[in-house]
C-alpha cells in the first residue's frame, strides 16, 4: 500500500532530523546548555526541530506543530555561537538530502512552527527524546505524531542508535519505526531508499516469561516499583534499561513485552511530545497503552496528559496481567 501524504511527510522530517543529531554527535563534544528545568539540550535538538519543522511544512504549511523546543534562547545576543551551531548542524543534514541551503532566520522560523497550541489536528514533536541518552551515547529518539481529535493517528520514531535487527542495509545501526492508523507498523533504515518491514508485539500470554523495559533515569519512572510489579508477574528477566521512546520501539517490534513508566512523584504530568508517537506505532503493532490505573491517555488537554498518571504499555496479551499487578503495588489515584 503506498504510504499516506501525511506518513510519508513524517518519515522524511525523521530522517532530516536523525541525520542533525548523528552530525552534531559526531563533533568532538555536543554543547549542552541548560534548559530552565535543567535537562540538558544540544545544538541537536534545536536542528533536529528545525528540520523536522521545515519536512511538516513542505508538506502541511498549516497544520500546528506543538513542540519541545522554542527559539527564544538562540534569539539572546549571547548565544549568538551556539545558535551558528545549529545553523551548521542543519545544513550539514540538509546537504545528505540535497536541500537548499538554509539561513540563520529560515532555521529560527522552523523551530517557531512548533510553538503552536494544539487543536483539533495537530503535530507533536520531540527533537530528542531522551537528550540524557543522546548525551551519553545511548539511545535517544526524534518522536513525530500527528494527533486527529485527540487520537495520535501517524507516528514515527527514528532511532538513530538502535540495531535494526536484520532487514536491508543490516549493517547499518539505526531504525525508523512508523505507523498510520489502519496500516499497521513498520521498522525500516533511516537510509533514503530502504524498504519497509511490518512489526508485530510479541504473542507473549505469560507474565513468567515477559521482558519488561524502563527508563534508565530513575528520575523518571520508579525503578522500586517496577521491580515490585515484575516480582508479582514471577518476571525473572533483568529490566531492560534504555531510554526515551525507543522503549515503545522494542515492545512493538517484539524486543519486550512490558514498557513500565511508574510516577516518581505526584504532579509530574506527561507531556504528548513523549508518548503520541510511540502509541501509535505500538497500538499498530498490536500492542496496547493506557496509564497506571488503565485509563487511555487523553490527548486532548494541550502539552500534558493532565487526565492520566504513568504510562503502562504491553504487547497486548499481558495488559489485563500487568493492570491488576500494578494496582496491587501503586498506592491508588488521589
Ligand atoms: P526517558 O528517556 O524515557 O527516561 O524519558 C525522557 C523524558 O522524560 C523527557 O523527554 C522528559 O520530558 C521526561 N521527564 C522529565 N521529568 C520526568 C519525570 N519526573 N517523570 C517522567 N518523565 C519525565
Ligand atoms: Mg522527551
Amino acid at each position: 500500500m503506498p504510504e499516506s501524504v501525511a506518513l510519508a511527510a513524517a518519515v522524511q522530517a525523521g530522517r532530516w532530523a536523525a541525520a542533525a543529531c548523528r552530525a552534531v554527535r559526531s563533533a568532538a563534544d555536543p554543547s549542552a546548555l541548560d534548559k530552565s528545568d535543567k535537562s540538558p539540550v544540544t545544538v541537536a535538538d534545536f536542528a533536529a526541530q528545525a528540520l523536522v519543522c521545515r519536512a511538516l511544512a513542505e508538506a502541511f504549511p498549516n497544520d500546528p506543530v506543538v513542540g519541545e523546543e522554542d527559539a527564544a534562547a538562540l534569539r539572546s545576543g549571547e548565544q549568538a555561537k551556539f545558535a551558528s551551531q545549529v545553523l551548521d548542524a542543519v545544513n550539514l543534514a540538509g546537504r545528505q538530502f540535497d536541500l537548499p541551503a538554509a539561513t540563520l532566520d529560515d532555521v529560527l522560523g522552523w523551530i517557531d512552527r512548533g510553538g503552536a497550541e494544539g487543536g483539533g489536528r495537530f503535530w507533536t514533536v520531540d527533537p530528542i527524546d531522551g537528550t540524557k541518552g543522546f548525551l551519553r551515547g545511548g539511545q535517544y529518539a526524534v518522536a513525530i505524531a500527528l494527533i486527529e481529535n485527540g487520537v495520535p493517528t501517524v507516528g514515527v520514531l527514528a532511532c538513530p542508535n538502535l540495531p535494526r535487527n536484520g532487514g536491508d542495509d543490516a549493517g547499518d545501526t539505526g531504525a525508523l519505526f512508523a505507523a498510520r492508523r489502519g496500516d499497521g507498523a513498520t521498522v525500516r533504515s533511516l537510509g533514503t531508499n530502504s524498504t519497509p518491514t511490518a512489526i508485530f508485539t510479541s504473542p507473549q500470554a505469560d507474565p513468567a516469561a515477559a521482558r519488561v523495559c524502563e527508563s534508565v533515569e530513575s528520575g523518571h519512572t520508579a525503578h522500586g516499583a517496577a521491580a515490585e510489579i515484575a516480582a508479582r508477574l514471577g518476571v525473572s528477566a533483568e529490566p531492560l534499561r534504555l531510554d526515551s521512546q525507543a522503549k515503545y520501539a522494542e515492545v512493538a517490534r517484539g524486543g519486550a513485552e512490558i514498557y513500565l513508566r511508574l510516577p516518581t512523584r505526584p504532579g509530574y504530568v506527561e507531556r504528548i511530545w513523549d508518548h503520541a508517537a510511540g502509541v501509535a506505532v505500538i497500538e499498530e503493532a498490536g500492542g496496547r497503552v493506557t496509564d497506571v490505573d488503565g485509563r487511555p491517555l487523553d490527548f486532548t488537554h494541550g502539552r500534558g496528559l493532565e487526565r492520566n498518571r504513568g504510562v503502562i504499555a504491553t504487547n497486548g496479551p499481558l495488559h489485563d496481567a500487568v493492570l491488576e499487578a500494578a494496582a496491587a503495588v501503586l498506592a491508588p489515584r488521589p
